[in-house]
């Protein structure tokens, strides 16, 4: 499958590590939008938040559980948003779920 982040995963694409266990990839984003920006990813291959089913759902206990993790340190203890666009008008662009943790500044209220 031609899928960049399935290629991150796999080792075949570099990327700058935060996290790794046996079912999620923490890295960071190429193009950060904020002083932190990391992205949260399921090994397994779901390609949005709208393909998440009663087969796949356990990684997302184990993504928030890795999020509560990695945002543990310092520079979160201020507070941090989690997003996962799913589909063109949400600006989805990488067809793999992902969780963006954006973080180090304040950010802005408005959503859309
Ligand atoms: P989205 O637009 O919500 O689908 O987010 C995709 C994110 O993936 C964007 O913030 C990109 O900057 C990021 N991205 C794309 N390719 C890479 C890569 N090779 N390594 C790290 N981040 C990437
Ligand atoms: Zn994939």
């Amino acid at each position: 499958m031609d899928c960049i982040f399935c290629k991150i995963a796999a080792g075949e694409i570099p990327s700058k590590k935060v996290y790794e266990d046996e079912n999620v990839l923490v890295f960071h984003d190429i193009s950060p939008q904020t002083p932190v920006h990391m992205l949260v990813i399921p090994k397994l291959h779901i390609a949005s938040a709208a393909e998440v089913t009663g087969e796949n759902s356990w990684v997302l206990a184990r993504i928030f559980e890795v999020i509560a993790k990695v945002t543990a340190g310092d520079e979160f203890k201020d507070g941090f948003r989690v997003v996962s666009n799913c589909g063109s008008y949400a600006g989805q662009t990488v067809f793999h779920l992902h969780f963006h943790i954006l973080a180090g500044k304040k950010l802005e209220l408005k959503m859309g």
